[in-house]
């Protein structure tokens, strides 16, 4: 079960109404309570809050004994990567990743660097919830330290891989968190960067830190007027990416994830591929021509890193633009996956507009029932059933986040909203005309339980 204030994304939420100085005290303490921690690394993004629930943060977490050292505005895949690099026992990042300025989080990494799971989540918060802290004495109360120890990151940068064109790119920070480093590690790597947005400011005046086709247009626009190779716009805290192509155009998210996908099947050979249940069929269709197999989990990275390292997967990503990439660490890393992806274009001599070309392009769909909170999930808990009755000829059924049915020709989704009184359906299917059908046959029945649920 999601426990209260844990989401997928650690804590998120509205600042000084959900997300408070005192909560994120409590954190502190009890992340330091729960690990027994010693040593704690602490970053945050670009948002206004970010420094005021810092100090808060560190208080609990000083209060409990540790030994914190902060790393200022720093990407979260940089804190997760150092957290592990330098041994410390966890790492907790303050932000909100892509969501609004008055929003924000608090993310926590265990000592591998991997965002906690459900559990130690759920640990955390039956701590905050008893509230049975474990205080320092006096005597073992430690000052903070203010580190700066991106070299190492750069360094495993620059063993990740050594570019030989010499790229033209538009670097969008959006001006979160990647700002100063992102665009640092491409000129080091050779590239030719115009950065923009690339001052820090948490009121994120240029655009959303959400990267997407909306939100990047302008970053699309300096991309065809100064005939770059390639545009790269980053989310708040730099764990996920979105790529305009040579011609101006963004990169469909699920279509570059395939085509990356399968560029890492084409030079291992085969191995397992992890996404979760949202993403597009194009990952099994591209994973699968070149000898792979396809793993799905539910939507969050954390479940993603937790299936890649059950299944020694070779490679995972969600369609929003998070990739892991496991030879070098398990945190979705927006700045590594750029230049993985600037690596494979020169490994297979194309553009991005021809790496994407060779993955089919599908039908998506996506509908909303309203249905009461009450129900939601005992509608989603008994859809699976009824489904199978309305799409006799299944070929895979899932439970793993919702009800997923995969027929031979696309899939249903059907899932709970975790914020509003609604049942979501996603469809995705070979052609308009089948995703129709799918999604007026899924819905048809989705209602009908509802409607049997009320009487
Ligand atoms: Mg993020």
């Amino acid at each position: 079960m999601r426990s209260k204030l844990f989401g997928s994304s650690g804590v998120r939420g509205l600042v000084n109404v959900d997300l408070t100085p005192i909560l994120a005290y409590k954190i502190g303490l009890a992340v330091a309570t729960f690990s027994k921690t010693k040593k704690v690394l602490v970053a945050r993004d670009t948002r206004v809050s970010g420094l005021m629930l810092e100090n808060a943060l560190v208080s609990g977490l000083l209060a409990g004994g540790a030994n914190v050292s902060c790393l200022g505005i720093s990407p979260t895949p940089v804190l997760a990567f150092l957290t592990k690099r330098l041994v410390a026992d966890a790492g907790v990042m303050i932000t909100a990743s892509h969501n609004p300025p008055e929003y924000n989080g608090i993310k926590i990494f265990d000592k591998n660097g991997v965002a906690y799971d459900d559990r130690s989540q759920g640990g955390i918060e039956k701590i905050i919830g008893s509230e049975h802290f474990v205080l320092s004495d006096w005597q073992n109360i430690h000052d903070i330290s203010y580190i700066h120890e991106d070299n190492s990151y750069i360094e495993m940068m620059l063993k990740a891989a050594k570019l030989d064109r010499k790229w033209q790119l538009i670097v969008d920070a959006g001006c979160g968190a990647t700002c100063n480093i992102a665009p640092l590690i491409f000129k080091i790597l050779g590239c030719k960067v115009t950065a923009i947005n690339s001052q820090p400011d948490g009121f994120f005046p240029a655009r959303s830190p959400e990267p997407n086709a909306e939100s990047l247009k302008p970053l699309a626009q300096i991309v065809q007027k100064l005939k770059a190779d390639i545009g790269i716009g980053f989310d708040g805290d730099g764990d996920r990416v979105a790529f305009i192509d040579e011609e101006g155009n963004f990169a469909n998210f699920d279509h570059v994830l395939a085509a990356y996908a399968a560029h890492v099947m084409k030079k291992k050979g085969r191995g397992i591929v992890v996404t979760n249940v949202e993403a597009s069929m194009c990952v099994e269709k591209m994973v699968e021509k070149y000898g792979g197999k396809v793993i799905r989990t539910k939507v969050g990275d954390v479940y993603i890193a937790e299936a890649m390292k059950r299944h020694s997967a070779v490679f995972g990503g969600e369609s929003c633009g998070a990739w892991i990439h496991p030879q070098f660490h398990y945190c979705p890393d927006g700045i590594l996956s750029a230049v993985m992806l600037l690596k494979a274009l020169e490994e297979e001599d194309k553009s991005l507009s021809e790496l994407i070309a060779e993955t089919p392009l599908y039908e998506t769909l996506r509908e909303n029932i309203i249905c009461k909170d009450k129900v939601k999930y005992e509608v989603v808990k008994k859809v699976g059933k009824s489904l199978k009755i309305a799409f006799p000829a299944y070929k895979e059924y899932s439970s793993v986040d919702g009800v997923r049915l995969v027929f031979e020709n696309g899939w249903i989704l059907v899932r709970a909203s975790g914020t509003e009184p609604l049942v979501r359906l996603t469809v995705e299917g070979e052609s308009l005309k089948v995703a129709k059908e799918i999604m007026k046959r899924g819905v048809a029945f989705v209602r009908k339980l509802i409607g049997e649920m009320k009487n």
